[in-house]
């Protein structure tokens, strides 16, 4: 379902451009993760070297991208990127490392969908700085080492246990991002207010801020529609009233669920008896991939405790019933 308000994923018309931070510290939560590149950043300036490969692993939307951005920028170096399913032949790696200077970023997104081709010229890339590449064919093939500036790899990717064991090992500077709590998001909320030129209570922040998932890109996609909402309501400024009515007419409810996690939640409260039931089997119900459900749309539900996976499938939680409204199922009853 690519036209969900509340997907993460990103689109062209979030126009993420304009409200993205550029120094760290403008960067809002991931407190942690910020503190770590902090430290590296500054030792790796100190030395004069480039900085370890760093590999972000977490949920779409949570600044992954903006972090690369935000590590070119503070370390002084170029920032070039692309992505896994984007590299189809090792001949575009190759180009694209030949391309680097000394010490700059290249960052690859989706890099669990490296081709193996590709990955494996990757790894003494990463390793020694080193293209090996084989020219030509049959008898004639010779082997060719070529050296590579000094780079630093950033890698994305959604989920850690995609990345085969060979290319998760190589990079020195892992990093988890957590979803961000409403605290946080309203402040992302106040500062797109800024960017965007638009006025921000307080409340209308809180409440875009609980509905967006713990997700700063859907953050912004909310604030947008919002902000639509309150200009041609003629309103100068987005309250809480405001934001509530734009975000329920928009199918966005009080925690940020949309009709699809509505979709998911009441098939196993309702079909399946509140579980546990196989993934498989839902992803075939709600007809959608099984990695859509599993990447998509399970890890906020499964952060905010409305499902649990369990080794016999996906179990509803007494929180889930209370939030559809529905009554729970009698011990044993499934
Ligand atoms: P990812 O690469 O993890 O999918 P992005 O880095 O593309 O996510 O971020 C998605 C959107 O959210 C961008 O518009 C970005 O500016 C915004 N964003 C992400 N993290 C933050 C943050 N900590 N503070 C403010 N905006 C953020």
């Amino acid at each position: 379902a690519p036209d969900r308000l509340v997907s993460a994923e990103a689109r062209d018309e979030d126009g993420e451009g304009s409200i993205r931070p550029l120094a760290l510290e403008e960067f809002i939560g991931q407190a942690q993760a910020r503190a770590n590149l902090d430290v590296f950043i500054r030792a790796a300036r100190a030395r004069n070297d480039a900085l370890d490969h760093v590999l972000f692993v977490g949920p779409p939307g949570l600044g992954k991208t903006t972090l690369a951005q935000i590590v070119a920028r503070e370390l002084g170096v170029n920032f070039r990127s692309t992505s896994g399913p984007v590299i189809a032949r090792a001949g575009d790696l190759a180009a694209q490392l030949t391309n680097l200077e000394e010490r700059d970023v290249l960052f690859i997104d989706e890099i669990h969908r490296l081709n193996p081709a590709v990955e494996e010229i990757l790894y003494p890339a990463m390793e020694d700085y080193q293209l090996d590449l084989i020219i030509g064919e049959g008898p004639s093939a010779r082997s060719v080492k070529i050296d590579l500036p000094k780079f630093t790899l950033v890698g994305a990717t959604t989920r850690q246990g995609l990345l085969t064991t060979p290319l998760r090992d190589r990079f020195g500077i892992p990093i988890r991002l957590q979803f961000y709590t409403v605290a946080e998001l309203e402040l992302i909320v106040k500062r797109g207010a800024r960017v965007i030129g638009v006025g921000m209570s307080d409340d209308g922040a809180n409440e875009i801020a609980r509905r967006a998932r713990g997700t700063p890109r859907i953050a912004g996609r909310l604030l947008r529609r919002v902000r639509d909402f309150a200009v041609v309501g003629g309103a100068d400024q987005v309250t809480r009233e405001i934001a509530d009515r734009a975000l329920s007419l928009l199918d966005v409810d009080s925690i940020g669920l949309d009709l699809m996690d509505r979709k998911y939640l009441r098939m196993i409260a309702l079909s399946f008896g509140g579980g546990p039931v196989g993934v498989e089997t839902i992803a075939a119900a709600l007809s959608e991939p099984r990695d859509a459900i599993e990447e998509i749309i399970e890890p906020y539900l499964i952060q905010q405790g409305f499902v649990q996976r369990t080794p016999r499938g996906r179990l509803l939680t007494p929180h889930a019933f209370r939030h559809l409204g529905l009554a729970e199922p009698a011990p044993g009853a499934a």
